[in-house]
């Protein structure tokens, strides 16, 4: 007996010590019986304030009024325990996250009070809000840019249309009239406004994609086919041979994926080692919730200090009359691979060949 009391006096101790949780006993109605160190420390009272008092204390004047802390100790006597998270209350009136656990004691059949455990999470309530709220901030911020990339090269077509319209009139009516000087200006503005059109469509549809929000499934074997079909010209004049795998079938945006596919593969075709056919290998494997896909060439390569930034608009390696393009290819790659909540990255080495790999997630609707 006289052991079983010390046992016991041990673990008051022992519970009473513990500064990380806030471990009160109960009884049958919910009023404070015991206080250790970790509910000072977390609620603020000293035991002598506290004892007696009903536990529904802590809580919030909302979750008082609907009846949460009755609602707790109810659920814990009909089912032994009850858990339950959320915004408490200190002493001087500043609020907590709790975790908390309510545990039914039981004398034979007889509920004779309760464990109360509460963890204070507030710094992780906290990290999580703060984390929400930058990624609130960050969709909002995306949203705009593509907002005003929209307006901005909708709008902007109109105007350049006219600069367009008005300077080949100057060309065919009254280029005659002006000397070499005035030719050579006169051609140097239609083929920068002919430039300035190419990219402006380029942002207007790199901020189009994903708008139609429509997920169908997509067989990537026909798609694979299909484009075959349509670069049939350039294949069959640069000699390239395509190699796929059995491709799978995916839930995506089908426009978007085709010219993600059109892209890499142009790429692989355009950047080829001069007077040598090119042959591109695609490849795709199931790797978790995403499809890991590969498509390789063996081309002039990428040096490696430029692996990531071909990736961002406009960003070209080479002058235009060697390469033509506007550098909006892998942005509008990566853009794609991003609405399908995947990866892009290249693995290059010059005059070896380049090896671009992404992954996709199918968007199967659950
Ligand atoms: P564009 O093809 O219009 O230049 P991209 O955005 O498609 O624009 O590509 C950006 C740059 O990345 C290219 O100009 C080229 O320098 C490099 N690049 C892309 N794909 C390849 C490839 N398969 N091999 C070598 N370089 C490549």
């Amino acid at each position: 007996m006289q052991k079983n009391n010390l046992k016991a006096l041990r673990l008051n101790k022992m519970v009473d010590e513990i500064e990380d949780y806030a471990i009160l006993l109960l009884d049958r109605l919910g009023n404070i019986e015991t206080w250790n160190r970790g509910a000072e420390h977390l609620k603020g009272y000293a035991a002598r304030e506290i004892l007696g008092s009903h536990f529904s204390i802590f809580y919030t004047p909302e979750d008082r009024q609907a009846g949460r802390p009755e609602y707790l100790l109810h659920i814990a006597a009909e089912k032994g325990s009850a858990s339950d998270e959320g915004w408490r209350v200190r002493k001087d009136g500043s609020r907590f996250w709790g975790k908390i656990v309510i545990t039914a004691i039981h004398d034979n059949d007889e509920i004779i009070g309760f464990t109360k455990v509460t963890k204070d999470l507030t710094a992780q309530k906290l990290s999580e809000q703060m984390q929400e709220r930058y990624m609130h901030q960050l969709e909002a911020r995306s949203k705009e840019m593509e907002q005003l990339a929209y307006i901005a090269s909708h709008d902007l077509q109109e105007p350049l249309r006219t600069i367009s319209r008005f300077t080949e009139l100057l060309k065919m009516r009254h280029n005659h009239q002006l000397d070499e000087e005035g030719q050579m200006y006169l051609e140097i503005v239609h083929r920068s406004t002919g430039r300035m059109r190419e990219l402006i469509k380029g942002i207007l549809e790199y901020s189009l994609l994903g708008a139609s929000r429509e997920i169908v499934p997509v067989d990537l074997n026909e798609l694979l086919d299909d484009l075959r079909t349509d670069l049939s010209n350039t294949i069959s004049t640069t000699g390239t041979v395509i190699e796929s795998q059995p491709m799978p079938v995916i839930h995506g945006y089908k426009t978007e994926l085709r010219q993600l596919f059109q892209n890499l593969i142009s790429n692989a075709i355009k950047f080829r080692k001069p007077d040598e056919p090119s042959v591109v290998r695609i490849s795709g494997e199931r790797n978790g919730e995403h499809w890991q896909f590969a498509v390789l060439d063996q081309g002039i390569g990428i040096e490696s200090r430029f692996l990531e930034k071909i990736f961002l608009i406009f960003q070209r390696l080479h002058p235009r009359d060697q390469y033509p393009g506007t550098g909006i290819g892998l942005a509008y790659v990566r853009k794609i691979v991003e609405l399908h909540d995947g990866k892009i990255w290249v693995e290059s080495e010059p005059e070896v060949g380049s090896k671009f790999y992404f992954t996709l997630r199918d968007m199967k609707p659950l």
